[in-house]
């Protein structure tokens, strides 16, 4: 097991007819460290070809890769025919219930595989580290206690990306605490793309011409996971920050691509000038620019001057989709300061996000 694949790590993409595990196969074709060697989905999927799989359902702009095409679909729950060159596994799918998610990842790991999933079931499990790397690169260093808690062989871990729906606001808190100026109230509105609701949405009658106010489960991601991320390892997990409220309306409109979050932000103690705030914001970089990680963005967030960005149609694809555009940053009347921020969900948000966590790791030594 976990040889290299033309001195590549091997990975299995699951959930791979998904709208994430579309983006995970875009991004992964000429990726410089992983080559994809299996790809699994449902028993709806299994023993079909890729392309047969996903036929009226390739729903990306770009064309299906020429690599995946004739692959054949594993059912993500058959462990016997996933190949030997196998190492990591990006994890795009959830199970009805999350208890059968969570175990389903375990059971992965158990069998030696390290696991990054796009799903939210592990995200609030203690010893799981929920990770954006130019925030909370060190969560990692909780993997060899979530293996010794749990057993595993040491080539296996679950490790998480966060909701897509914070990742357009938290590298900006991240930059102005980082720059002394820490945050201590956050009031978000998102407006959120259908991509996000995964690929039946994209074609759903009752999300066109029209804004549905309510997302099942997303408010109290919005609020609780951010407090995660700016948490510490303690004991034998993850504690999540005090001193830091979230408040969210979290909003799905018809954007195919690209969630769009209107923030408002109250200082804990100094509050920088709007031009500060520019500066520091644009200026920002972080450990996977330090690194050079194949996926980093130069640039991680991007400001702009014009009063009508960010745009989902221009914006959201900056950077290759790994950057974070930030606009209309002003004083507000009843918070400190207010602003409006794009990230591209299905990458910077779901497969993006989690190829760079995986980069992160190599780097780190975790995935070998
Ligand atoms: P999606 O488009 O609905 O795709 C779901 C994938 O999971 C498909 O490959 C599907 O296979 C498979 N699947 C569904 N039910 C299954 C079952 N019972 N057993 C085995 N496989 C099953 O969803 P998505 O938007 O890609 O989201 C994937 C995950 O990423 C979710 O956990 C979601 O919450 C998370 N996420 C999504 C976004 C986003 O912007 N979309 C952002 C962050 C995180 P078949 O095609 O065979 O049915």
């Amino acid at each position: 097991m976990h040889n290299k694949v033309n001195n590549k790590i091997g990975v299995s993409v699951l959930g791979a007819t998904g709208m994430v595990g579309q983006n995970f196969l875009r991004l992964l074709e000429n990726h410089p460290w992983f080559k994809v060697v299996d790809v699994a989905a449902s028993e709806r999927s299994a023993g079909k070809l890729f392309k047969e799989s996903v036929q009226n359902k390739w729903l990306i702009p770009t064309p299906i890769p020429e690599y995946v095409k004739n692959m054949r679909v594993r059912n993500v729950h058959n462990f016997e025919n996933i190949p030997p060159d196998v190492t990591c596994v990006f994890s795009a799918m959830d199970l009805p219930e999350k208890k059968a998610t969570r175990e389903f990842e375990f059971n992965y790991a158990t069998r030696g595989y390290a696991v990054i999933s796009t799903s939210s079931a592990n995200r609030q499990t203690g010893d799981v580290p929920m990770i954006i790397p130019e925030i909370n690169p060190q969560h990692a260093d909780i993997i060899p206690i979530q293996q010794k808690n749990r057993q595993l062989p040491n080539t296996g871990f679950v490790a998480v990306k966060p909701n897509c729906s914070i990742q357009s606001y938290i590298v900006v808190l991240e930059a102005l605490k980082n720059a002394g100026f820490p945050v201590n109230r956050v009031q978000v509105t998102t407006l959120q793309a259908l991509s996000g609701a995964g690929y039946k949405a994209l074609t759903s009658p009752e999300l066109k011409d029209n804004i549905v106010p309510f997302i099942s489960g997303e408010e109290d991601k919005t609020e609780k996971e951010p407090l995660k991320i700016f948490g510490k390892i303690m004991g034998n997990g993850i504690t999540p920050v005090d001193g830091l409220e979230i408040n969210a309306v979290c909003t799905r409109v018809p954007v195919v691509d690209g969630h769009t979050a209107v923030v408002h932000l109250g200082f804990a103690s100094k509050i920088p000038s709007v031009d500060e705030v520019k500066m520091i914001l644009s200026s920002f970089r972080a450990l996977p620019q330090e690194l050079n990680l194949p996926t980093a963005p130069a640039t991680p967030i991007i400001v702009k001057e014009d009063e009508n960005r960010p745009q989902p149609q221009l914006d959201r694809d900056s950077e290759n989709g790994m950057a974070v555009t930030v606009g209309r940053i002003a004083k507000d009347h009843f918070f400190d300061l207010r602003f409006v921020g794009l990230s591209h969900n299905t990458v910077r948000g779901a497969a993006g996000g989690a190829i760079l966590t995986a980069e992160l790791l190599v780097k780190k030594g975790y995935i070998a």
